[in-house]
């Protein structure tokens, strides 16, 4: 069971996953947890340490650690007084480590991916001992364990580390043998590499911590506890009338999260498939609600499209030159200095004339992309290449797409007659997803639009 961070960021909320946990543990399930740090928390240790290794100033690390230790120390109290002393020697102890590294920070005015890594862990280092002692609190046994210690064993890729293969035997030496005894609570979003150093698995990465762990010891369910009902038809920030989904596919729920689906990180469902075991995604605050179950085969709907994503902070980029026609290698050019400055291309879409590429990346990436592109246009590779920064990618998804005529026509007449224009168009070959991009603020409106179309707030199979 995985509990994000909404649903530790209150003593009420860390009471009831003691509440969830406690008739599982009771019925003689073994249950083990990954928990996320408090909400907000990464944020604010995020934004320090951006500030620390700034500021010529002496930086406000004190009254930092102090609103930390205050929130911290405050939510055991309440959840565990039993275990106050021994507790809040712990959490000092972490913030005491906290403060050097970022009074290291400081002095050296540097910020390495490591040691930004080490410090953003933080926040799962001082929500875990807290859970655990609520767990304890109701005589659950319980320890907390950091990721590296749970066996996660990952590359060094720093942000953005992906679980090594080696993880899964180390998991389940270590974390299998306590079960039977106790309910570790394992800290999400972190690991190690092999030689020890402290990794973290990119923003929102506990949820891949939880299918990691889930595979490791051979979970028969992997449970995502959030603050929303399931996995729902989209985004219900941006759509009032999604609607909850029974069941969806691995690989719906994959197409999802890539295009900003957050209730899911992208990388946690491929632990899960490769064993099959099912995810569960349930709301916290609602535990009597079975949520969406997610499997390898989606229940057969009549129903072609199933769900809608929207993702707003993404560039266009469009790559134009006849010299491209008949001329192999091109993209090979393109692809390879994109991929040399760490460039996420998200979406590609070719024209026949061979005469453009275009190509949608993270907008945080454009900077990057730049330059790559430039020497290759400087060299005459390609004729131009133009930006649009201002753009946002939608994508329509359900299984049922694959081979059923015209569900294409109808997205793109819906959009024509709300007056949206699209700027590019792909479809995977899995034919799972159709995906497009639109102006920035045509999104919300175009996520409206289709999500009216294919009636998807009603629950009877279109
Ligand atoms: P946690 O802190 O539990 O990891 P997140 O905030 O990361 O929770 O993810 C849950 C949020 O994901 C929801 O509150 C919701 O706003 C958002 N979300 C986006 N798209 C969807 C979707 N299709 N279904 C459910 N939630 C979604
Ligand atoms: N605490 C981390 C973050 O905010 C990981 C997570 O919550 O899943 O990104
Ligand atoms: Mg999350």
């Amino acid at each position: 069971m995985k509990f994000g961070g909404t649903s530790v960021g209150e003593a009420d909320c860390i009471r009831r996953v003691a509440d969830i946990v406690e008739p599982h543990r009771r019925a003689g399930d073994e249950v083990a947890l990954v928990v996320s740090a408090c909400s907000g928390v990464t944020d604010q240790i995020i934004a320090v340490a951006d500030e620390v290794v700034k500021s010529k100033k002496q930086p406000p690390i004190g009254t930092f650690l102090l609103a930390m230790r205050t929130r911290h120390i405050r939510l055991l109290g309440e959840v565990a007084p039993d275990y106050v002393d021994e507790v809040t020697a712990v959490i000092d102890d972490r913030l005491t480590r906290l403060q050097n590294i970022l009074t290291a920070v400081h002095t050296l005015k540097e910020l390495t991916p490591r040691s930004r890594d080490y410090i953003i862990s933080f926040g799962e280092r001082l929500s875990a001992p807290i859970v655990s002692a609520a767990l304890r609190q109701r005589a659950i046994p319980s320890v907390p364990l950091d990721g590296a210690e749970a066996g996660i064993v990952t590359t060094a890729n720093h942000g953005d580390a992906r679980a090594l293969p080696a993880s899964e035997t180390s998991i389940r030496s270590r974390v299998v043998p306590l079960l039977a005894e106790t309910v570790p609570v394992i800290m999400g979003f972190m690991g190690a590499t092999e030689q020890g150093v402290i990794t973290t698995l990119g923003r929102s990465g506990s949820d891949y911590s939880a299918a990691v762990i889930g595979a490791g010891i051979d979970a028969d369910e992997i449970w995502i506890w959030t603050d929303v009902d399931g996995v729902m038809t989209s985004d219900p920030r941006v759509i009032k009338d999604a609607r909850v989904l029974d069941d969806i596919s691995y690989l719906e729920v994959m197409e999802l999260s890539y295009f900003g689906a957050r209730v899911l990180h992208p990388r946690s469902v491929e632990p899960a498939m490769q064993k099959d075991i099912p995810i569960r995604v349930r709301n916290t605050f609602r535990p009597d609600l079975p949520g969406t179950l997610i499997l390898r085969d989606e229940h057969q709907e009549k129903r072609v499209v199933k769900a809608i994503a929207l993702i707003e902070k993404v560039a266009l980029v469009n790559i134009n030159g006849a010299q491209m026609i008949g001329r192999p290698g091109v993209a090979k050019t393109i692809f390879s200095a994109l991929a040399e400055r760490e460039v996420n291309v998200m979406l590609i879409s070719q024209g026949s004339s061979e005469a453009n590429i275009s190509l949608i990346i993270d907008e945080s990436h454009l900077e990057a992309a730049i330059a790559a592109l430039t020497p290759i246009v400087k060299q005459g590779v390609v004729r131009e290449a133009t930006y649009d920064r201002d753009v946002a990618a939608v994508a329509v998804v359900g299984a049922g797409m694959a081979g059923t005529p015209g569900t294409g026509g109808r997205i793109f007449s819906a959009l024509g007659r709300a007056g949206i224009n699209t700027m590019m168009i792909s479809q995977g070959s899995s034919e799972v997803n159709v995906s497009f991009v639109v102006k920035g603020g045509d999104g919300k409106r175009a996520l409206q639009v289709l999500h009216d179309e294919f009636r998807l707030s009603e629950n009877s199979d279109d």
